[in-house]
């Protein structure tokens, strides 16, 4: 396995690539997460590329930028173990230069829920994830895959409208959300909970439970599911609950095969989100 941290010393490596690349875009401190990512990656690929940015475009004014943990000598660990060939880790010197063209997620899409509390989120992520795709497809594989987590449900449906709006050559593989036992998705911003606080963010995988359990009663009805959803989720800090299709369209009824139920909510300073595809 090869870390690089130049774009040049990038394309010397996928210039000798002769076959698929399966592409894992990461922010770091990995977990079993985003393993399962780059084990999907790895199995359906000749080439799997991770790539590890903490992108500050994608970071509000007070958020974690500088707080967001950083373990690249475990990470690399973790990849070579899963027998990633590249981690390509770029400074963001190499990534952004000072006049920048941009990319504005959707109006109605890009706006609502994670768009709507983290406003220019999405624009920076979409930016980075078109420099990143570029860049590692840049030297034309055979095939080209990139891996991202239902986790972030929001992210990966504007990602695969980006690609489908600008016409990019890579298959999106959506890979499923990996939770602890207890049900708390994984995150990299888990560690900073404290214990207490682990335990009250379990509110959030519990309340996509109660919803699966009234879906399961028939009841069908989003109003009704919300209140539910908020009564479990009464000792965290609630930021939304909502309940849209595929295309993150508002719904009034769940249809099976085609809901996305999503929470966002704030424990301590620790922003989590959840969702669940039924
Ligand atoms: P991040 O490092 O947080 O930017 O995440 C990198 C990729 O891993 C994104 O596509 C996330 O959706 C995905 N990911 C993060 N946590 C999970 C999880 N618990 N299960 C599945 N995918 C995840």
């Amino acid at each position: 396995m090869l870390i690089v941290h130049s774009i040049e010393e990038l394309f010397t490596q996928t210039a000798q690539f002769n076959g698929s690349i399966g592409f894992v875009p990461t922010m770091g401190a990995l977990h079993e997460g985003h393993l399962s990512l780059i084990r999907q990656a790895r199995q359906a690929n000749d080439f799997v590329v991770v790539s590890i940015f903490v992108n500050p475009t994608q970071f509000l004014e007070g958020e974690d930028l500088d707080a967001y943990p950083r373990k690249e000598k475990a990470d690399a660990k973790i990849c070579e173990f899963a027998g990633v060939d590249v981690i390509f880790m770029p400074t963001k010197e190499m990534m952004y230069e000072a006049d920048e063209l941009s990319i504005t997620a959707p109006a109605i899409r890009g706006f609502i829920l994670e768009g709507a509390k983290r406003p220019s989120h999405f624009d920076g992520m979409l930016q980075v994830v078109m420099k990143l795709l570029n860049l590692i497809a840049y030297n034309k594989p055979t095939e080209f895959r990139a891996y991202f987590g239902k986790k972030d449900a929001q992210q990966l449906a504007l990602i695969m409208q980006m690609v489908k709006n600008y016409f990019i050559n890579v298959e999106i593989v959506p890979c499923d959300i990996v939770r602890d036992s207890d049900g708390l998705a994984l995150s990299s911003r888990n560690v900073y909970l404290s214990k207490e606080e682990r335990t009250k963010a379990l509110a959030l995988s519990r309340s996509l439970k109660r919803a699966t359990e009234l879906v399961m009663q028939k009841e069908f009805k989003v109003t009704m599911i919300q209140e539910a959803m908020l009564e479990v989720l009464k000792e965290v800090d609630v930021e939304y609950v909502a309940l849209v299709n595929r295309e993150f369209q508002a719904i009034d009824e769940v249809k099976i095969g085609n809901t996305i139920m999503l929470v966002a909510a704030k424990v301590g300073t620790t922003r989590l989100i959840d969702n669940l595809w039924i």
